[in-house]
């Protein structure tokens, strides 16, 4: 295959660097080089911002019926170029293909559900008696500003940018330097489909280099950010500074909680699907097993017994799970596992690449058991394959493990007593529960953080919110 050469997208026209810097992006399966794409930088993020800025009131003011229409044809576009569009993102994260393309074609979803939503977004009329007429109006906030990361690559483009554009927004996207090229896939689909110059931009580069000046810039009136508690602290810094909002969806740790009255081999299948998917790099991923005293054996057992199941393998190939996307990140996953062994855990399964893998970023699934809930491996995001397996006791006890985290993204509940299931759904510190199926929900249900796993939250209705402020209007009739 040829190596793809990749330029920014900016005002409808591709652009190199104004340094004309390149970097290189490379295949996860292979560590092969696919790309050379455009090492974006202030300069850069300046013009895209420019051509954002000019661009938006064109489209602020199209019909939100335009608007809707447009968005819904870029989601049907994309369904139709679903297998090109898995094929890059498998070749450019290590994804397996089935699920690349159960990526897409959610990201088809999320333009078609807020192309619906374009035209329906309504504010209040407020009573304040005989003498006022007082309503709301739902503003678009200007140009928003989305720093992606490399779990989700086109798939966190659509959870954000469909909203924002579906609002009236302009945006300028900076993708994660080791997965641009479906964000410039993307931007071929909307110039042939007639979407105004400056709606749609995207800045490739290293985020220091291209994302931080992002961030920083006055031209930009809100921030979207998914990716690492460090990095969201300097974003919403960054924001500080010009006093704009930010929506931040950062890490987890996320339990999956089995009491004993659950079947214990369901309980084991949602546990192998919580934590191997997408090899483990998902903020929601449920990284702890809280498992009751009594049903533990047969959790672990029936847990082995599919994790020594999961294939491991090139992201082409179709396997149960691809490699992680970089020698860095497999070195933290190495790192996090010698340092759950040293914290006194056992190791019940994996903990390395598998033998017959050379090359590539693969590594094994691995179970962690006897794990503490202070340990680090209990604590810390991992963001691999690697499960840490805790016993407990009694309901309360299952509680305050769970919560006993800096962070609080999701999390799974597995048990046939509703009255239970409920309790926890209340005391659970998750911006979504998952009861008795990990990762139910869908495009359309609200996700998000409490504590420092972020704020605002993203996905179905309640991401309008994100894109839209809100103007009163009051007006004295006599
Ligand atoms: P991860 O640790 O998962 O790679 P990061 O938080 O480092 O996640 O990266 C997520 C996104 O944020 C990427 O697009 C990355 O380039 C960008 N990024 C990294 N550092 C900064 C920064 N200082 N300012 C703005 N964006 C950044």
């Amino acid at each position: 295959m040829s190596i793809l050469e990749l330029t920014h997208f900016i005002d409808n026209h591709w652009i190199p660097s104004v340094s004309e810097e390149r970097f290189a992006v490379i295949d996860p399966s292979t560590e092969e080089v696919i790309a050379w794409a455009a090492r974006g930088d202030a300069q850069d993020v300046e013009r895209a911002v420019q051509s954002a800025r000019r661009a938006f009131p064109v489209w602020r003011d199209t019909k939100p019926r335009e608007r809707s229409a447009l968005l819904y044809a870029l989601g049907q576009s994309i369904r139709k170029q679903a297998d090109d569009f898995a094929r890059w993102e498998a070749i450019d994260s290590g994804k397996p293909l089935a699920r690349a393309r159960r990526e897409i074609l959610s990201t088809a979803r999320y333009l078609e559900f807020y192309a619906g939503a374009a035209d329906k977004f309504y504010g209040d009329t407020i009573p304040l008696g005989p003498d006022y007429v007082d309503f709301t109006l739902r503003e678009p906030l200007g140009v928003t500003a989305h720093i992606v990361p490399w779990n989700f690559p086109l798939n966190m483009i659509g959870r954000s940018v469909a909203p924002a554009l579906a609002m009236g927004n302009t945006a300028v996207v900076k993708p994660a330097e080791q997965t641009p090229i479906t964000a410039l896939k993307l931007a071929e689909l909307m110039l042939e489909l007639g979407f105004p110059p400056g709606v749609y931009n995207v800045v490739t580069g290293y985020g220091e280099e291209a994302g931080a000046p992002l961030s920083r810039h006055p031209g930009v009136d809100g921030i979207t950010f998914t990716g690492s508690v460090e990095v969201g602290r300097l974003i919403m810094r960054a924001a500080a500074e010009h006093i704009r909002p930010v929506v931040l969806e950062l890490g987890g740790k996320s339990p999956i909680i089995v009491f004993d009255d659950a079947d214990p081999d369901h309980a084991a299948a949602e546990t192998v699907k919580a934590i191997y998917s997408n090899t483990g790099q998902v903020c929601s991923a449920g990284s702890r097993l809280l498992v009751q005293e009594g049903i533990k054996e047969a959790v672990l057992e029936a847990l082995v017994e599919r994790s020594r199941q999961v294939r491991v393998g090139p992201a082409l190939e179709d396997p149960d799970i691809g490699p992680l996307v970089s020698d860095e990140q497999y070195q933290r996953v190495q790192g996090y596992v010698e340092i759950g062994k040293q914290e006194g855990a056992r190791l019940l399964l994996g903990g390395q690449r598998p033998a017959e893998r050379e090359r590539g970023f693969f590594f094994s699934p691995t179970i962690l058991d006897d794990v503490h809930p202070q340990m680090r491996i209990a604590q810390e995001e991992i963001f691999g394959p690697v499960l840490a397996v805790i016993t407990f006791r009694t309901e309360e006890e299952a509680l305050e493990i769970a919560n006993g985290v800096q962070y609080g993204l999701v999390a799974g509940v597995m048990t046939n007593d509703i009255g239970r299931a409920l309790r926890m759904a209340r005391g659970l510190q998750a911006g979504q529960v998952f009861i008795n199926e990990y990762f139910a929900g869908g495009e359309e249900t609200p996700f998000g953080g409490y504590k420092q796993s972020g704020f605002g939250r993203e996905k179905g209705w309640e991401a309008l919110y994100n894109y839209t402020q809100v103007k009163n209007v009051a007006i004295r009739i006599r």
